[in-house]
C-alpha cells in the first residue's frame, strides 16, 4: 500500500441504472416518464438564445424557486432547487446529519442513503420492513441522529398515510426528518401540509420523474425558512451554480402546463392498474404500487431468469441483487404498447 492511499476518501459508490445506447429497446429499468415533458419546455429550447450562456446563471435560481412556491402554496425562502433530487438529498445529509446518534431509514429502501451517509461518514441504522415491506412505525420511535424514507418507498412502491408520517413526526420533535416524495405524484398524499406545523420536517420532490425531465437534473425540498436557509449555506458554500440558465427556464414551464402535467400523470397511473391486472393473470405477486413501476416476483420463475430473459429481448427492466429482494424484479411504467409487449412475452415466455 503507498503512503498516500491512508488520505484518501473510500467510498463504495451508488450504481446508477444502466441507460443503454440502442433505440430499438423498451427501456422500463430506470423509472423514466414514456412521455416527454409539455410542449413549453420544447418551446423555450428552441427559443432559447445561446448568446444568455456567456453569463452565470442565476445562483438564487429565483425564476424557478418562484414557481415551485407559487405552485405548492409556501414562500420562496421555503423552497430550495438542486440538480435532480439526488443533489438536494446529498445536500441536506450534509447539512442536517451532523450527530453521532444514527440516522434511521428502511433497510429495503432507495440505494443512495447508505451510500451518502457513507461519503460523509455520517453513522446510521437500517430498521428492517416487516415480511409485507411495510415500515414499523415504532422502530423510528428510539433516540437518532435523524430519519430519511421515501414515501411512497422505493423500490416497492408502497404508499403510507400521512397519519403515520405524523406519528412518527411527532415522535421526533428534536431530528430533522426528511420525506423523499420522488412518486408521490403518482397518486400518493403528500406530506407537504404537515411542513407547517413540523418546523423539522423536509420533503423533497424531483423533476425527473412525473415531470418527464429526468434529463434536465431538478429536484427541489420544501421546508421551514429556518431549514432551507441552512440548506443554503451549505450549497453557497460547495457550487453557488447549481442550475443552468437553459434548464431553469425549462423547470418554469413545466410548472406552469399543469394541466399537461396532470393528464400525463393521469395516463400513467391507468396504464399502471391495467399492468397489475395483467401481472396478476400472469402469476405474480408484488405490494400495491402507488408510483410509476410495480415490484414483483413471480410464484415459480426466479426473478434473476426472467430479467435475463427479457434482456436477451431488449426488454430492461431493473433486479437488485441484494438480500431479500432478489427474487423482485422493479418493472417501470411505460407506454400501453410497450407494457403489452412485456406481457406478450412474459405470456410465451410463461406458458400461458
Ligand atoms: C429517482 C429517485 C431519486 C432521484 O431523483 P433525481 O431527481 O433524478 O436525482 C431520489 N429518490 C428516489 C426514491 C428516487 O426514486
Amino acid at each position: 500500500m503507498k503512503p498516500w492511499e491512508n488520505n484518501i476518501r473510500k467510498v463504495i459508490p451508488y450504481t446508477p441504472g444502466e441507460q443503454p445506447k440502442a433505440d430499438n429497446i423498451i427501456k422500463l429499468n430506470t423509472n423514466e416518464n414514456p412521455y416527454p415533458p409539455t410542449q413549453e419546455v420544447s418551446r423555450i429550447l428552441s427559443g432559447f438564445d445561446a448568446g444568455r450562456l456567456r453569463l452565470y446563471p442565476d445562483p438564487a435560481i429565483t425564476d424557478l424557486t418562484a414557481a415551485i412556491a407559487a405552485y405548492h402554496k409556501v414562500g420562496s425562502d421555503q423552497v430550495f432547487v438542486g440538480v435532480g433530487s439526488d443533489d438536494v438529498l446529498a445536500m441536506a445529509f450534509l447539512t442536517f446529519f451532523n450527530s453521532k446518534k444514527p440516522v434511521l431509514f428502511p433497510d429495503i429502501t432507495y440505494s443512495f442513503y447508505d451510500v451518502w451517509a457513507n461519503l460523509f461518514h455520517i453513522p446510521y441504522e437500517t430498521k428492517a420492513l416487516d415480511d409485507e415491506f411495510n415500515l414499523i412505525t415504532e422502530d423510528y420511535f428510539c433516540e437518532n441522529g435523524g430519519i430519511i424514507f421515501p414515501n411512497p418507498n422505493a423500490p416497492t412502491g408502497i404508499l403510507m398515510d400521512l397519519e403515520t408520517i405524523e406519528q412518527i413526526l411527532r415522535k421526533n420533535r428534536d431530528v430533522i426528518v426528511i420525506i423523499d416524495e420522488a412518486y408521490i405524484d403518482f397518486g400518493g398524499r403528500t406530506a407537504m401540509p404537515l411542513v407547517k406545523k413540523y418546523d423539522n420536517l423536509l420533503v423533497v420532490r424531483t423533476f425527473s420523474k412525473s415531470r418527464s425531465m429526468a434529463g434536465s437534473r431538478i429536484g427541489y425540498a420544501i421546508g421551514s425558512p429556518d431549514l432551507i436557509h441552512c440548506l443554503s449555506d451549505v450549497k453557497y458554500s460547495f457550487n453557488s451554480y447549481t442550475i443552468d440558465s437553459v434548464t431553469i427556464d425549462c423547470g418554469v414551464a413545466s410548472i406552469r402546463d399543469e394541466e399537461y402535467f396532470r393528464k400525463n400523470c393521469g395516463k400513467i397511473m391507468e396504464t399502471r392498474e391495467y399492468f397489475k391486472q395483467e401481472l396478476k393473470a400472469l402469476d405474480f405477486v408484488f405490494p400495491d404500487s402507488m408510483t410509476n413501476f410495480v415490484f414483483a416476483k413471480h410464484r415459480t420463475v426466479p426473478a434473476k431468469e426472467l430479467f435475463h430473459a427479457l434482456r436477451e429481448h431488449n426488454i430492461f427492466v431493473r433486479y437488485f441483487n441484494k438480500p431479500r429482494i432478489d427474487n423482485y424484479l422493479r418493472i417501470t411504467i411505460g407506454t400501453r404498447e410497450e407494457m403489452d409487449t412485456l406481457l406478450s412475452f412474459l405470456k410465451e415466455y410463461l406458458n400461458k
